[in-house]
């Protein structure tokens, strides 16, 4: 495969990691991330059809995109992702999926059929009654027997935790042990502000108070760090002897721009170069017109901001981020 990239910005920073939100609707309801009542609902005609992914997908992948990871809203209800699915396996990428797991028991044969490797699973707790709280449905139990099936099948499984403090801040350790007795990354993600999501400063719990609360927990000589990968947004860790490993996403607090590879395309098919951004390009009403896709996607990636979409505020209190998007409508 062809190492090199088209897809620089200003920065010299190579972009061969896109992100491809496939809806914006969701079976959960998470309340970090979802209103209750869903999100407004648009004219089908809005949203990239499964035709349309493949063919924005391919100009990703001719200009040098080496890594394709499904996500939304849920990925999985989307009709037709088995076939995106066995479409996106015939290019010449690594192929990945983040799901809240609700069905990954329907589509584990199409994963292994479409040659997925990794499967992301989003669980917030480890209680029952609680996560179901969070998530405001009950689908709890089945998205823990879906971890162990994929565990079982071999997949590189890992389990994304939005850490909120006084909501889920007491389980890091017990996530930590099930990251000994069990083959997964446990990632701690620091909780980040969308619209309507009821973020402040006080709830987000810390890449440093994380360490804290493993160190006092389990000793540093037993924490070991592992090396991270290039262009990777998770520091490492693992506890000594453990199958698996944890991490933490510090998004807020420590963040990974100067090495950001990322490129995201929303369901509705627009380019966004950085969550934190509220800048967007159409890629798909581009592509409706038959007009230069490949040009448009050059210049957005070219002019993105060196850090955090461009915020400079970041660190005040007061800040909030001014968009109508909220999580499940970027794309996470
Ligand atoms: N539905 C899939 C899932 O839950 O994994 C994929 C989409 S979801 C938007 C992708 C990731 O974004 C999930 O791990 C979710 O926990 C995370 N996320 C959503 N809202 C967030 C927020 N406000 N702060 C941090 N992470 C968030
Ligand atoms: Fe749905 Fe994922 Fe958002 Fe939860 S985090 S509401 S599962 S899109």
């Amino acid at each position: 495969m062809d190492n090199t990239t088209k897809i620089v910005d200003r920065f010299g920073r190579e972009h061969k990691y896109l992100r491809i939100s496939l809806t914006e609707r969701c079976n959960l309801r998470c309340f970090y991330c979802m209103p209750e009542e869903g999100v407004k609902l648009r004219e089908k005609s809005c949203f990239m059809t499964s035709e349309e992914v493949i063919e924005l997908a391919e100009k990703f992948v001719a200009l040098g995109v080496t890594k394709i990871r499904l996500t939304g809203g849920e990925p999985l209800i989307k009709k037709d992702i088995g076939n995106i699915l066995s479409q996106l396996s015939k290019l010449p990428v690594e192929l990945g999926i983040t799901t809240n797991g609700v069905l990954v028991d329907k589509y584990i044969d199409t994963f292994k059929k479409a040659g997925i490797k990794s499967v992301n699973v989003s669980l917030d707790s480890l209680k029952e009654d609680r996560f179901n709280a969070i998530s405001r449905r009950n689908y709890f139990n089945r998205i823990k027997s879906n971890i162990d099936l994929l565990i079982e099948n071999d997949f590189n499984v890992k389990v994304n935790v939005v850490l909120i403090k006084d909501v889920n801040d007491d389980e890091i350790t017990d996530f930590i042990d099930w990251s000994i007795i069990k083959p997964i990354e446990v990632r701690f993600i620091e909780f980040m502000p969308f619209d309507g999501n009821k973020w402040n400063w006080d709830k987000l719990v810390s890449n440093k108070k994380i360490l804290e609360t493993v160190h006092s927990h389990y000793g540093e000589d037993y924490v070991e760090k592992i090396k991270d990968k290039k262009n990777d947004t998770t520091r490492s860790y693992r506890i000594k002897k453990a199958k698996g490993s944890f991490g933490i996403i510090s998004s807020m607090t420590n963040p990974f721009c100067d090495t950001c590879n990322r490129i995201r395309l929303t369901a509705d098919g627009k380019i966004r170069n950085c969550l934190f951004s509220n800048s967007e390009v159409d890629l798909l009403g581009a592509l409706r017109r038959k007009q230069n896709v490949e040009q448009l996607i050059l210049q957005s990636i070219y002019n993105k901001e060196k850090q955090r979409g461009g915020i400079n505020n970041f660190e005040t209190s007061d800040f909030v981020l001014k968009d109508d998007r909220s999580m499940v409508t970027i794309g996470g």
